[in-house]
């Protein structure tokens, strides 16, 4: 069976657990604080400005509470996001108002937001679309014109950019995932990155009880050092030497499975491109670097279902992503979206990681082309 998503772990990875295990500290320490450097100066930001965290659905959760979110407020959310996003808005007692996106890229525009922009809304959360950046200028003008707060989702951009700087850091807080399905993997982790320095030395205590930290010298010279003191009500949501460990290494590959996955999104384009029945994505803009986390066709045959089940009877596995959530009854919302709706009944995302080898993909588009004649 050819995966649709699959993380490379190696020997470097299980060598960097083993040195933690040998080290007898697993919990948040040394080598968590080497990645949130590290990780810090990958996206180009301080190391004051980000902090990690147990997975990105807290991260999620987290943002509603930093930006003083509830009752009688309104959260603008593209209907093509995380189901923990939602979850996030909603369960803080805010309202969803959900937003189309491109038919195409599955991002929300400036225009879809602002469409529902209304008195109560205090913040948009976007998401990037499998980390294809959203047109984040014309966003961010017009959330300064609304005075707006602008939170990223970048779970699916972990190396992308948009004009050299590093999705997630371009509104007011973003977030990163290394959950097992994601390109940087170490079973479960995250990053956040907040703008307000101040703020985020909030959420990094939100996320540890809510514990007044001291520095080491004066914790090892105090006389009582089992005394401490809180300034909020904090949960422990953290990422531990073990997962960091892997994380780390991961991170130095991270430039290589970008380079692999933009080859083999080529390598589709380049055989797919002339397929009458379907479209293939549209580059990147030149000023922008995608993740390459889906590679995504839309049939234009209405076939999207019968060819999924068809490739995966060829051991090829696709998906798609993401279900548009206003058609989660659960959260009650009334509206139709053309273009999500539309996305989401011919949408098809085609397998994609770093480990596929080029007859795998070969395989993959002679089977495509092949459907038809079926
Ligand atoms: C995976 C994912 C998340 C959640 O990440 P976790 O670390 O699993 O909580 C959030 N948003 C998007 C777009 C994702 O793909």
């Amino acid at each position: 069976m050819i995966n649709v998503f699959q993380p490379s772990l190696g020997k470097e990875e299980a060598r960097a657990v083993e040195k933690v295990l040998e080290s007898n500290w697993l919990g948040k320490g040394k080598i968590t604080d080497q990645f949130e450097e590290s990780f810090a100066k990958h996206l180009g930001v301080k190391k004051s400005q980000v902090c990690s965290d147990n997975c990105c659905t807290e991260g999620l959760f987290l943002s509603m509470e930093l930006f003083d979110i509830g009752a009688g407020d309104e959260v603008i959310l593209p209907t093509c996001s995380f189901v923990g996003a939602a979850n996030a808005i909603q369960k803080c007692g805010a309202e969803i108002a959900f937003c189309d996106v491109d038919k195409r890229t599955q991002n929300a525009t400036a225009g879809d937001i602002e469409k529902k922009i209304t008195a109560k809304t205090k913040a948009v959360l976007l998401m990037h679309y499998g980390g294809v950046p959203c047109e984040m200028d014309e966003i961010m003008q017009m959330a300064d014109a609304y005075h707006i707060k602008v939170i990223e989702d970048a779970a699916c951009g972990v190396a992308s950019k948009y004009k050299g700087k590093a999705l997630g850091t371009i509104g007011d807080m973003g977030m990163w995932s290394f959950d097992a399905m994601k390109i940087l993997v170490c079973g479960d982790g995250s990053m956040i990155y907040v703008k307000d320095e101040e703020m985020l030395q909030r959420a990094s205590k939100l996320l540890y009880f809510g514990l007044e930290s001291k520095s080491g010298y004066s914790n090892s010279v105090d006389q009582k050092w089992w005394e401490f003191e809180i300034s909020c009500l904090g949960r422990r949501s953290i990422m531990n030497d073990i997962t960091a460990a892997m994380a780390l290494e991961q991170l130095k590959k991270l430039p290589g499975f970008i380079a692999r996955r933009k080859e083999i999104a080529e390598m589709y384009t380049l055989g797919l491109q002339d397929v009458e029945w379907l479209d293939v994505p549209e580059s990147v803009p030149a000023d922008c670097e995608s993740s390459y986390y889906f590679y995504h066709i839309q049939l234009k045959n209405g076939k999207r279902d019968e060819l999924a089940r068809y490739l995966r009877d060829r051991d090829i596995y696709t998906t798609f992503r993401y279900f548009p959530l206003h058609r989660v009854k659960y959260y009650g919302c009334q509206e139709k979206f053309k273009n999500a709706d539309w996305a989401a009944d011919n949408t098809l995302c085609l397998p994609i990681h770093q480990a596929l080898k080029d007859e795998e993909i070969a395989y993959v588009i002679e089977m495509i082309m092949n459907f038809e004649k079926a």
